[in-house]
C-alpha cells in the first residue's frame, strides 16, 4: 500500500505523463497523434522525472534543431533565410510514435520544419486554391487550428501550411504565386515558431505525404 508521500509522487508522475503526452499530441503531424507512445513516455518519466529529457518535455516552447545542418536557406514560401529544424522522414525528434520505416524506434516526420521567428511572412510558392478544411485529407489539430492546404490542380498536389495563426486567405480563394498567405507561429507546435511544410497527393491524408524537397525549393545561403 502506498503511503501519503508515495501517493503524492504517483499523482505528480501522472501529471507529468499527461503533460508529456499532450506535448506529443501537439507535434507537427498526425503521425504523432494517432499512436502517441504514452507507455514509452510513462516509462521515461518513471525512470526519473528530473532527467534532462523530462525537463525538455516540460518546456514546450523551447526550440530544438533535430538536424545537424546549420546552413540557412531561402525559399519562395517564406521571407528571410532560416534553418531546417526537423527534416522529412525518420527523425530523432521525440514527438513522433515509433514508425516501422525507421530504425532505433524513431518516428517519421511527414513534412519539413523550418525554424523562423514568430510572425515571419509566408507566401504561396506555387499557385493554388485554398482547400476547404473539412474536405478529404482534412488536417488534424496537431497542425494548429488555422493550418490549411493549398492545392495545385495541375500538379494534383496539396501543400500543407502548418502552425499558423494569422491567415490572409480563405477556403476557395485562388492564390497566385508570391501571394502573402499567412504568418508563422507556434500554434499546435511543441517546439517554437516554425513553418511545417508538407506535400501530399491532392485530397489525401498525412500517410500519403511525399518528400517536399523539390516543392519547397530551399536555396542555401551563406
Ligand atoms: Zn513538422
Amino acid at each position: 500500500m502506498l503511503g501519503r508521500s508515495s501517493a503524492i509522487a504517483v499523482s505528480t508522475l501522472a501529471l507529468l505523463v499527461a503533460t508529456a503526452g499532450g506535448a506529443a499530441a501537439r507535434s507537427c503531424d498526425e503521425g504523432a497523434v494517432s499512436s502517441s507512445p504514452a507507455s514509452t513516455v510513462a516509462v521515461a518519466a518513471a525512470v526519473g522525472d528530473r532527467s534532462p529529457g523530462a525537463a525538455q518535455r516540460s518546456q514546450p516552447q523551447q526550440r530544438r534543431f533535430w538536424v545537424s545542418d546549420r546552413n540557412y536557406y531561402r525559399s519562395d514560401w517564406y521571407a528571410g533565410k532560416h534553418r531546417k529544424m526537423i527534416a522529412y522522414g525518420c527523425t530523432r525528434a521525440p514527438y513522433y510514435a515509433p514508425d516501422p520505416r525507421c530504425q532505433k524506434g524513431r518516428g517519421f516526420h511527414h513534412g519539413i520544419d523550418i525554424a523562423m521567428p514568430c510572425g515571419t511572412r509566408l507566401f504561396a510558392g506555387l499557385r493554388g486554391t485554398v482547400v476547404r478544411p473539412t474536405s478529404p485529407g482534412a488536417l488534424g489539430s496537431a497542425y494548429g487550428a488555422d493550418a490549411f492546404r493549398l492545392r495545385n490542380s495541375r500538379m494534383q498536389k496539396d501543400f500543407v501550411i502548418g502552425h499558423v495563426r494569422k491567415v490572409f486567405v480563405q477556403p476557395g480563394d485562388r492564390v497566385a504565386r508570391g501571394t502573402l498567405i499567412a504568418r508563422a507561429s507556434d500554434a499546435g507546435a511543441p517546439d517554437g515558431c516554425h513553418l511545417h511544410f508538407e506535400v501530399r497527393p491532392a485530397a489525401q491524408g498525412y500517410q500519403a505525404a511525399v518528400a517536399p524537397t523539390d516543392d519547397i525549393g530551399l536555396r542555401r545561403v551563406g
